[in-house]
């Protein structure tokens, strides 16, 4: 080989050697892109398969195989029953052992007979009412209305101290006990202003004139007697004849023609109004 032969034969293998450094990295680059379309269409197929996608209630049903996703249809695909404006009111506001006193619920506590108070949307129809049964000659008092949430802790502290002490409950027993009519604190109708308990709050109460009185006209004046004795299983409260929660007018007087308690208006206004 001569001089000028290992000039070429070099420039040869130069010229070979800066092409496969191209190839490298040309099979780089494109290692790189697989890479990341592959990494993409996996968190496309992970985020629509996760549970907080999975939406049921349309019929579409994801389900997830490995990193891919399968889309199963069922049909018809129901169309959500637009939700009755009637269930946000706040006069048909539900508070029970599971729903808490609604965030943000605002009273305007206005005092009413003397010491006790309610909600000023209350103010004018138990006026009324409680004017009716005077003129009617009975006799009825409210014992209790509005209650924060702090005096409902310490109605229950005193009903379970009080059972311990004086039945010899254990406390976990007394505090069932007490629960059976005292609600947990923020789970009482009274933290909503529109609850009220009428006279002596005994089961006496449903025996005496001004509890038949409240049977025949409370709805009248827009209240509800609110945990009855045919509605234990679903109200979750014993029999409370003292009891009577502020629907307003409209709804009492339905409620008591189609003989529904709250839970069970509530429902029946979900169900578009068709059951009852
Ligand atoms: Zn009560």
């Amino acid at each position: 080989m001569n001089k000028a032969e290992r000039e070429r034969s070099r420039i040869q293998r130069e010229q070979i050697r800066k092409r496969n450094l191209r190839i490298v990295k040309f099979l780089g680059a494109g290692v790189l892109v697989i890479v990341a379309v592959s990494l993409f269409a996996s968190a496309l197929s992970g985020f629509a398969s996760s549970p907080e996608e999975e939406n049921t209630s349309s019929g579409q049903l994801n389900i997830s195989v490995g990193s891919s996703s399968v889309s199963v249809s069922s049909s018809p695909t129901p169309s959500p029953t637009p939700a009755d404006p009637r269930l946000s009111d706040p006069l048909l506001v539900l508070v029970n052992s599971e729903n808490p006193l609604p965030e943000g619920w605002h009273v305007t506590p206005k005092t009413i007979a003397g010491e006790e108070q309610v909600d000023e949307s209350v103010y004018d129809d138990l006026s009324a009412l409680l004017a009716a049964a005077s003129e009617d000659n009975v006799t009825l008092w409210i014992a209790s209305s509005y209650r924060s949430v702090e005096l409902q802790q310490e109605i229950l502290d005193r009903a379970v101290n009080e059972r311990v002490s004086q039945e010899g409950m254990t406390e976990e027993a007394a505090l069932e006990d007490a629960l059976r009519t005292i609600n947990r604190p923020g789970y009482s109708e009274h933290h909503t202003g529109l609850a009220v308990d009428f006279n002596d709050v005994s089961d006496d109460f449903e025996e005496t004139e001004a509890y038949q009185w409240l049977e025949e006209h409370a709805a009248e004046y827009g209240f509800v007697q609110r945990y009855k004795k045919s509605k234990v299983a679903i109200t979750g409260i014993d029999n409370e004849s003292w009891h009577y929660r502020y629907v307003g007018k409209e709804y009492a007087q339905e409620m008591e023609r189609l003989g529904l308690c709250l839970e069970e208006y509530r429902d029946y206004l979900k169900n578009g109004s068709k059951s009852a």
